[in-house]
């Protein structure tokens, strides 16, 4: 894996690529405009300078970072990379004919990586003629923080692709879950998703108040931070968007959301970026 292309330079994509040079690889970083791979490009150099801020980082290795990630526009600069990480938007038509555009222009060694967190991998794959080198590389938000990556099989992924998938991973220095077959959620989100939904039940039936709920499962439960305060964190938006998700695709009642979290929704109220969720951020 020497050379790679990482799609989109937005919160994901500037993550990956980040953590691609840090770990020696030459990359790729292509978005549809060049504002966006400069604003991509803005971040990582901020990153790198915290950590020289902090001492764990040298001037001149971010450098040498930097000067292995290259920002293009043209899809036609990624004809003789070995990976490709998609980190587009969330949109299944999107996904689909980049993969169909990547299908056609690289070599068919390279395998095409997907980092959607919700769309299904066999639909994105279906787009090409190499569905056995689709895979789910599932990074997590901050990229260059969070050890975590889910590897994740879609229908025809050959254990050749998953192999070299979950090797890449740890060389990077990362932790690979290997998820064995696509579902909604993949492991992390199936888990969590639902999880904050059940706390605003509590919440929204008037079992406690919202402060005792957080304090019951950071001292009862051993978690770092109490549900509502993380679903505020996360983003109420994008919680409701998730929970929608599992609840057509697995048609069970279990994962419908609870009307609190539809009426914070609608109200504009998604946590901590708006200013207000479940708790006031804004004084
Ligand atoms: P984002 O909106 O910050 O960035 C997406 C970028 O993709 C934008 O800069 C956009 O201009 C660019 N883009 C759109 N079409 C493109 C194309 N054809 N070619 C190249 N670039 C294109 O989104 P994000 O939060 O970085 O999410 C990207 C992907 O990662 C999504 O699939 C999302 O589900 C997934 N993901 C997000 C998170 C998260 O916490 N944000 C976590 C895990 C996975």
């Amino acid at each position: 894996m020497k050379k790679i292309a990482v799609l989109g330079a937005g919160i994901m994509g500037a993550g990956i690529a980040q953590v691609l040079a840090q770990g020696g690889h030459t990359v790729i970083m292509r978005d549809l405009q060049m504002t966006l791979v400069k604003d991509g490009l803005q971040t990582i150099e901020k990153n790198l300078e915290k950590g020289i801020a902090k001492g764990i980082l040298l001037k001149e290795q971010k450098k040498i970072i930097m000067s292995r990630i290259h920002g293009s526009t043209d899809l036609a600069d990624l004809h003789d990379v070995d990976l490709v990480i998609e980190a587009v938007v969330e949109n299944m038509a999107i996904k689909k004919q980049i993969f169909a555009e990547l299908d056609n222009l690289c070599s068919y060694h390279t395998i095409l990586a997907t980092n959607t967190s919700s769309l299904s991998i066999a639909e994105i794959a279906s787009s090409t003629r190499r569905r056995d080198r689709i895979v789910g590389l599932h990074f997590f938000n901050p990229v260059p923080m969070v050890k975590l990556v889910e590897v994740i099989k879609g229908i025809d992924t050959s254990p050749e692709t998953l192999e070299i998938a979950r090797d890449f991973v740890q060389n990077l220095g990362k932790h690979p879950v290997l998820v064995n077959m696509e579902s909604p959620g993949f492991v992390v989100n199936r888990i969590l998703i639902p999880y904050l939904n059940e706390a605003i039940w509590v919440y929204g039936e008037g079992i406690a108040e919202k402060e005792e709920i957080d304090l019951a499962m950071k001292l009862g439960a051993g978690m770092p931070r109490g549900p509502l305060e993380l679903a505020d964190s996360i983003g109420l938006d994008l919680l409701f968007d998730s929970l929608q998700v599992f609840y057509e695709e697995f048609r069970d009642s279990k994962y419908r959301p609870h009307i609190l979290l539809s009426t914070l929704v609608r109200a504009g109220y998604w946590g901590k970026k708006s200013g207000r969720g479940f708790y006031n951020y804004r004084d």
